[in-house]
């Protein structure tokens, strides 16, 4: 019996992880994208972060991204490569009234559902993050949440995906219907909507830093922090080397162009919550397109007997992608994966 075929365009995090995947369960997949690991997934910060960004009355990007973060350790043990984790635990920290009521507004919300997460004193945050501004009033744990270097995670799966079997391709995609596979996985990202209009996926731009630590700096965070700085969020992921500090949000079409004001606004940001990194070299600016959906939760499931969708994994989609690939491997068998339902295309069909 002949192996059946798969094509996969778009070889992002999301397309690269349901490739591997799907070679895996015995298909014949070929990924089509001409800037393999380029896209949004070359520049995320590489939070694992479902709770701390929790919020009262979004349960659907809640649990979906919990049900994916606890996939996250058999994926790293499954993918076999060292160093993808970088940090275990975030903390979010308060530095006026507004923030700290905030925090405890959160933390009552995703503990309600069942999740580990912690209100910490301001000496408590003091003695988990010695780096972090003793400005701070009040901090919220996460300890279940991870952070992972988002490049070294797409370089494993090209080499895990390459090594079970899948053909990678520099092709670029226009007509989905000259694809001569068996079935075809869109997971272009935002311009999944320029080969499938129906897909209600828009492109919201981040603009993200790359600090590295100098010989002789002062010691960062360990975990993952994050805070609103004049109404602004910010946050600080641990690297080996340094930090990655993240990022603006603006809804400007598909460019990319790193701004002036957006690295200024996330330097200040970040010197307040941890005040030595202006002893850090400045090695990276860079912006990238999330690929947002309607509501945040991705858009995941079938468009016809041949075409499976896999988008709109937003500010999330390093989080989200065990959950995907598994989802997607159920389409492809013909089933349906329970965890996914909220992120099915239905939602959006009249
Ligand atoms: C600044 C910033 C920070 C972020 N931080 C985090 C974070 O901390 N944690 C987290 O979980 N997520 C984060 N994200 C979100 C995350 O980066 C995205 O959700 C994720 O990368 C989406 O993966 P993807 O594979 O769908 O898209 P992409 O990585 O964009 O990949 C899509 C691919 O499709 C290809 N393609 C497009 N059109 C075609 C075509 N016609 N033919 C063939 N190929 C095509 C592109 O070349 C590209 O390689 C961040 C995003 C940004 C911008």
């Amino acid at each position: 019996m002949s192996m059946k075929s798969v094509t996969v365009v778009g070889a992002g995090v999301i397309g690269l992880s349901i490739a591997w995947r799907a070679a895996r369960s015995g298909w014949a997949v070929r990924i089509a994208d001409p800037a393999i690991g380029r896209g949004a997934s070359h520049v995320a910060g590489g939070m694992l972060a479902p709770l701390s960004e929790g919020w009262p009355g979004e349960d659907g990007p809640l649990e979906f991204g919990a049900e994916s973060l606890r996939r996250w350790p058999t994926f790293v043990s499954d993918l076999g490569a060292d160093g993808l984790i970088t940090a275990r635990g975030a903390l979010t920290v308060a530095f006026d009234a507004a923030d700290a009521e905030d925090l405890r507004t959160v933390a009552e919300f995703v503990t309600a559902r069942g999740h580990e997460m912690e209100i910490v004193s301001r000496r408590d945050v003091k003695s988990l993050e010695p780096a972090v501004s003793h400005n701070v009033r009040l901090g919220l744990l996460a300890p279940a949440e991870l952070a992972v270097d988002n490049r070294r995670v797409v370089a494993a799966l090209m080499t895990a995906a390459v090594s079970a079997g899948v053909d990678l391709t520099e092709d670029r995609v226009d007509d989905v219907s000259a694809l001569g596979s068996d079935q075809v996985v869109l997971a272009a990202g935002w311009a999944t909507a320029r080969l499938c209009p129906s897909v209600p996926v828009r492109p919201v731009k981040g603009e993200i830093l790359r600090l590295r630590a100098r010989s002789g700096s002062p010691a960062g965070p360990t975990r993952t922090v994050r805070a609103s700085v004049n109404g602004r969020s910010v946050y600080l992921v641990p690297r080996v080397d340094g930090l990655v500090v993240g990022a603006t949000q603006y809804e400007h079409g598909d460019d990319t162009t790193v701004t002036v004001g957006g690295v200024r606004d996330l330097l200040a940001d970040a010197e307040r919550v941890f005040p030595g990194v202006a002893d850090y070299e400045f090695s990276e600016a860079a912006a990238g397109l999330r690929p947002m959906s309607p509501d945040n939760v991705p858009l995941i499931g079938r468009v016809d007997a041949r075409t499976v969708v896999a988008t709109g994994h937003g500010r999330n989609g390093m989080l989200l992608a065990p959950l995907t690939a598994d989802a997607v491997l159920a389409e492809l068998d013909g089933s349906a994966l329970p965890e996914a339902t909220s992120a099915s295309l239905e939602r959006f069909s009249s």
